[in-house]
């Protein structure tokens, strides 16, 4: 199973999912998984390399997309949508963990938010842009089954690690709803 090495962003509030969701416009094929900012209106949090890789692309001004680039990794392609703001350039190598960007609100948005769109090949690849009949680019995985979610759970969570046991304990101050809780217990390795 392909996992990022990093998570694209610091925010969890996961907005739209991906593949038809009620919330999405027109009822297509949503091909990313949106995450909105960690302060729901407020553009600027950092965008993270998900692993080592090539910047393909860097597109400006795209009516639909925004500011938008193309991370190409060793085991898929990352594109990164909506954003206020890049500082790579085509062709510079990244490490997993750099800043690539900023979110923003570019494009065709509600407000702001990451539109992180993952394919299983190159970007010169003949499938890269070539969609089925329902709207799915046919190369597209659903990158939240990709994110590092026992980071998150870190986050909510004490590791109390009993006798080699990794047990989550919930932290006090943390308003995590009953629906995230087993959403993240899902993804917690209890090794
Ligand atoms: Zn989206």
């Amino acid at each position: 199973m392909i996992r990022f090495r990093h998570n694209p962003c610091n925010s969890e509030r996961i907005t739209v999912k991906f593949g038809y969701d009620k919330d999405y416009i027109n009822d297509s094929f949503h091909n990313g998984l949106d995450i909105g900012a960690l302060t729901p209106g407020v553009e600027g949090d950092e965008l993270y390399a998900v692993d080592d890789g090539i910047i393909k692309s860097v597109r400006l001004n795209s009516s639909t997309a925004g500011n938008y680039i193309i991370l190409e990794c060793e085991k898929y392609t990352a594109r990164y949508l909506h954003m206020q703001k890049t500082t790579v350039s085509v062709g510079q190598k990244i490490k997993v963990g750099n800043i690539i960007g900023y979110m923003g609100s570019t494009g065709i948005s509600t407000g702001p938010h990451l539109h992180l769109e993952i394919k299983t090949c190159k970007f010169d690849d003949k499938d890269y842009w070539k969609k089925d009949i329902s709207g799915k680019y046919i190369k597209a995985v659903d990158p939240e089954s990709l994110l590092l979610k026992e980071h998150w759970a870190e986050k909510h969570f004490i590791n109390l690690n009993r006798k080699g046991i990794t047990i989550y304990e919930r932290r006090f101050d943390d308003p995590i709803t009953r629906g995230e809780l087993f959403a993240l217990l899902d993804r917690v390795s209890t090794n």
